[in-house]
């Protein structure tokens, strides 16, 4: 039995809108039976305006120097649980700045010995998606429409892993966030995901069925069936994200990224390994280790 997860482990230790120490979130999923476990944690911004919410105290540098002590820690516990649960060590990437992000981003995967990268898109030209409601409802009424922004969210996404060929591509369709129950995307829109799709079939990214979406009330997790379904068409591989943000959501949810899969009509997901690379897990394979 496997178990696991490469998108998450944000930690309050080194990111402002998590909680507990990077440690607590590593024990956690030893409790909770993880066999993989990834780490992603945000990427430092290089703009004062890319900031989050929460980090104006911090700035560039306190950003910077905080990504470089998560590393540090991340890498330690990396070796100290060795025993009892594989971690890997990566970061979670943005497009930001909008001048220059693949730079920022190629030079942050070069400074540091990451085991992967997980491709992450949360802006349009710099205005977050996915901070609330009342800026993406401006940001679509400037796009000229919800359709509008899903494209060109879908393009950027397209973009980002043709050029950085992430390991793990995120919530896929991180866009539709506030879009109401029972949305799906339009004809149009489902054309720019098929491009989306191509792109990371033949960078050989591997798409994250990340449930923070149901688990917090965002509708089903990331991505959508009618999405899902298209990935398993055209042959992409799949593999866990639970977008824990601290040690009370390690794990939280998966069961419905497994239904998710399931219904899509995977029979395997992917997970990553220290001495394999990447392996296929059958669905009935894939539970907690229990004690
Ligand atoms: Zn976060
Ligand atoms: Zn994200």
């Amino acid at each position: 039995m496997v178990w696991f997860s490469y998108h998450g482990g944000h930690s309050g230790e080194f990111c402002a809108h998590a909680t507990s120490t990077l440690e607590e979130v590593v024990d956690t999923a030893i409790e909770r039976g993880f066999t993989h476990y990834g780490l992603s944690e945000h990427c430092p911004r290089y703009r004062a305006q890319d900031l989050y919410p929460g980090e104006e105290k911090l700035g560039i540098a306190g950003l910077a120097a905080a990504f470089e002590a998560y590393v540090a820690r991340a890498l330690d516990l990396r070796d100290a649980r060795a025993g009892e649960i594989e971690l890997f060590v990566g970061f979670e990437t943005e497009t930001l700045p909008p001048e220059g992000w693949l730079q920022a981003m190629m030079t942050l995967r070069d400074a540091y010995p990451f085991d992967y990268i997980v491709g992450s898109v949360h802006d349009i030209c710099g205005r977050w998606v996915d901070f609330s409601p009342t800026d993406t409802a401006a940001l679509t009424a400037d796009l000229g429409g919800s359709e509008a922004l899903q494209i060109a969210y879908f393009d950027a996404v397209t973009n980002m892993v043709e050029s950085l060929r992430p390991d793990i591509v995120a919530h896929l369709d991180l866009v539709r966030k506030y879009e109401p129950a029972g949305f799906s995307f339009s004809p149009r829109a489902l054309r720019a995901i098929e491009t989306t799709l191509e792109a990371i079939g033949t960078s050989g990214g591997v798409l994250d069925v990340n449930c923070a979406a149901f688990r917090n009330g965002y509708g089903p997790v990331y991505p959508l069936p009618q999405i899902l379904e298209r990935a398993r068409a055209v042959g992409i591989r799949v593999t866990f994200g639970d977008d824990s943000h601290g040690a009370q959501t390690v794990g939280v949810g998966l069961d419905q990224s497994l239904a998710a899969i399931a219904a899509a009509g995977y029979e395997t997901v992917a997970y990553l390994t220290r001495a394999d690379g990447w392996r296929e897990a059958a669905l009935d394979t894939l539970r907690p280790r229990r004690g």
